[in-house]
């Protein structure tokens, strides 16, 4: 089990979520042991690195900063290219935030595949987690215990007769993702929304990238990809705050109504928690 990266270079367009601009994205080859690392081709190629330590807000989306360069809404990329093997890729694009998509990660991980992965030199390495730590707040609750896989059990509770409770246990394992989770969207409520746009938010937002729940039904005409499709969309985004750890886990999280800022927390406790973790690398 060898580090990956893509086999050649993956161009696309698209929009904000958030900030409603258009943005070209490429994804290009990198050397081992790089991870994930986004270029802003519109500020001299500055580099920010797909880590923890660049978290600067995550209120509606995660925003990465570093000497005040800004990157938005890396999730879903980033859960893309943890879902589909891929260990370092460089990202380049020209604005401040990743393109939404439909608001999944199915486009990412279709263009993933059809140009498929290679080989590297250098051993996989995991973050091996060795003790359970935990993170909870105002009855947000998440935690991370060691495991032999990846696997993340996750709650979400929401009065709306879409969703109340739903619960999911996904299992990394190969091709899981493409089928379980890579085509589940966002969601947001109207009253929400409104709020959003009042902070000029949601700028590019729309019912082609994100379902929009109403109080008691939604505004899409089309409909809803799985009956849990929005239990698969936290599992979604939690796969992809996780991959700012720099390399898949070894490890089950449970989650309990969180949310980016509790995936952010989460990971630094466990950072900070010194015996908590171990980098392994996969044997030959
Ligand atoms: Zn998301």
């Amino acid at each position: 089990m060898n580090q990956a990266t893509i086999s050649k270079d993956i161009q696309l367009n698209g929009v904000g979520l958030h900030t409603g601009v258009e943005v070209s994205l490429t994804l290009r080859p990198a050397p081992e042991d790089t991870g994930y690392v986004f270029v802003r081709t519109d500020l001299d190629n500055f580099e920010i690195p797909a880590s923890v330590e660049y978290i600067s807000h995550c209120s509606y989306a995660t925003t990465l900063m570093r000497r005040g360069v800004v990157l938005s809404t890396c999730e879903h990329l980033l859960s893309a290219l943890r879902g589909s093997g891929v260990d370092n890729c460089f990202i380049e694009l020209d604005n401040i935030e990743i393109p939404i998509m439909d608001g999944s990660s199915e486009d990412f991980v279709d263009l993933l595949t059809a140009v498929g992965t290679l080989e590297q030199n250098a051993p996989r390495r995991f973050f091996r987690v060795l003790k359970t730590v935990e993170f909870e707040e105002n009855g947000r609750r998440m935690s991370i215990e060691p495991s032999d896989k990846y696997e993340i059990d996750c709650v979400i509770d929401f009065s709306h007769p879409f969703i109340n409770r739903q619960a999911y246990h996904f299992v990394f394992e190969n091709g899981s993702f493409g089928e379980q989770i890579a085509s589940a969207r966002t969601f947001g409520f109207t009253h929400e929304i409104e709020m959003l746009r009042k902070a000029n938010l949601a700028l590019g937002g729309s019912l082609h990238n994100a379902i929009v729940l109403t109080p008691d039904g939604m505004l899409n005409e089309s409909p809803l990809r799985f009956g849990d499709e929005f239990v698969r969309h936290k599992i979604l985004d939690i796969i992809g705050d996780f991959a700012l750890l720099g390399m898949p886990v070894l490890g089950k999280i449970t989650a309990e109504r969180s949310g980016h800022a509790v995936h952010a927390a989460l990971m630094s406790k466990i950072l900070k928690t010194e015996d908590a973790w171990e980098i392994v690398e996969a044997v030959r």
